[in-house]
């Protein structure tokens, strides 16, 4: 066997001799009962199962904290959102060096521990697969991570939201094409996933993202009967077709709220080839876990990071909050200069993550990941007459259950919880007792 260890693979080598992963031999169900283990451990520890239905190494909790995503990308927590803002700024495309030493091949689907997470999920989902594709001119790949539902061995139902993937697709109808080539690759290192979840514009590969994160030691191979790129050490392949002419029902899915999505009529994939590593690795993904909502949202922390920096002149933190799903409530922390930055702050945070529905603005002094400290501020700064900022009718997130899912409308909430700057400093200050305890 070749010795070529996968970066997912070594990763989980070091985690382990860092006492985070939690080895499960007892043989456990691909229906529910890897979710609620998955549930129970929200990411807090690696789980790596030895026995789902008869498969071996399953992984969970890979990207579960903040923390273990900087270990794994070698970094300092603190510095993700700039580590990310530097890699979306400066891609460097990685070489292809046509290096996939797939050692076996798989038949069919039912080859691979494909979990059902919810009670009332569609089916079994792939739910951490990154799919590239690029046009047929070369002009343009993306690659980017879609939840994909299990029809039968060889078709897939793949979750297409109206961005990049979405817009290659259109071309390729408009030239007169009836399918797209994909490679779909599963058990990478995080910052693959990561790259995959940035929101890097349109022509820009995301696999260049993750190249530049990983120090410019990322490898393509070209997939073997599909016109697409995947890392070279992934430890599983599938190479497919999205079928441009077939949609079917796609869900109902749990995704990151932790509700049901909606039922759509949504494009199949015909899984051609299923390539992988001898003994690979399968990357589980709970859908709302904590794995899911970091993925999804350090990228939108690091581009409201950006966007604020570019109305107020110092952001001190961001978090996109696990009560608001990572991905719909955000809180900023910003060193306030002039009467009105809050509400600026407001509005950039809402450009530069489009999916966020509610912000909150606080000053230097409010930990941003302390949500008694963040409601403090509300309690004690904010007045809904004068620092609220609403926007009726706007694009919000297909995810967002409360809002109008057909337009995608949503209305979005701001609120400037920073002290105000016309009255004296010491109404707003957090009192202090001048000594330390003695006992
Ligand atoms: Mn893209």
């Amino acid at each position: 066997m070749k010795e070529e260890k996968s970066g997912l693979r070594r990763l989980i080598e070091s985690l382990t001799d860092r006492g985070e992963v939690m080895l499960i031999d007892k043989r456990v169900s691909l229906r529910f009962e890897v979710a609620a283990i998955m549930k129970k451990y929200d990411g807090k520890q690696v789980l790596l199962f030895n026995n789902v239905d008869g498969h071996k190494n399953v992984v969970a909790g890979i990207c579960g904290t903040r923390d273990r995503i900087a270990y794994a990308l070698g970094i300092q927590p603190e510095r993700l959102r700039s580590f990310l803002r530097e890699a979306l700024k400066l891609p460097e495309y990685p070489k292809v060096v046509n290096d996939y030493e797939a050692e076996k091949e798989l038949p069919n689907l039912e080859s691979l521990p494909i979990l059902t997470h919810f009670e009332r999920d569609a089916g079994p989902y792939i739910t951490s697969a990154i799919v590239s594709a690029r046009l047929p001119d070369n002009s343009l790949e993306n690659v980017s991570i879609h939840r994909l539902m299990v029809i039968d061995r060889r078709h897939l139902a793949i979750r297409i939201v109206p961005r990049h993937l979405y817009y290659i697709c259109k071309k390729m109808i408009e030239i007169g094409e009836k399918s797209l080539d994909v490679g779909i690759a599963i058990g990478l290192h995080p910052a693959v996933l990561i790259a995959a979840s940035a929101p890097a514009p349109l022509g820009v590969s995301e696999y260049a993202v993750a190249n530049k994160i990983l120090n410019k030691t990322l490898k393509l191979s070209e997939c073997r009967t599909v016109e697409a790129r995947v890392p070279s050490d992934s430890e599983i392949v599938l190479e497919g077709k999205i079928l441009l002419d077939k949609e079917v029902e796609e869900g109902p899915f749990v995704d990151i709220t932790g509700t049901y999505d909606i039922v759509r009529k949504q494009p199949v994939i015909e899984v051609e080839k299923i390539f992988c590593k001898g003994d690979f690795l399968y990357h589980a993904l709970l859908p709302s876990g904590s794995e899911h909502g970091l993925l999804m949202g350090l990228p939108q922390e690091a581009k409201i990071e950006e966007a604020v920096s570019g109305v107020v002149p110092k952001v001190k933190d961001v978090n996109l909050t696990p009560g608001g799903c990572h991905w719909l409530h955000a809180v900023v922390s910003i060193e306030k200069q002039a009467e009105g930055d809050g509400k600026n702050a407001i509005l950039a945070a809402f450009a530069g993550h489009p999916s966020l529905k509610h912000v909150v603005i606080v000053d230097t002094d409010i930990d941003v990941s302390n949500p008694a400290e963040v409601e403090w501020a509300i309690a004690t700064r904010f007045q809904g007459s004068k620092g609220l900022v609403v926007i009726r009718n706007v694009r919000g997130s297909s995810l967002d259950a409360s809002g109008d899912q057909k337009l995608n409308l949503t209305t979005k909430v701001g609120i400037d919880a920073t002290r105000s700057l016309l009255k004296p400093r010491e109404k707003f200050e957090k009192a202090r007792i001048p000594i330390e305890p003695a006992v």
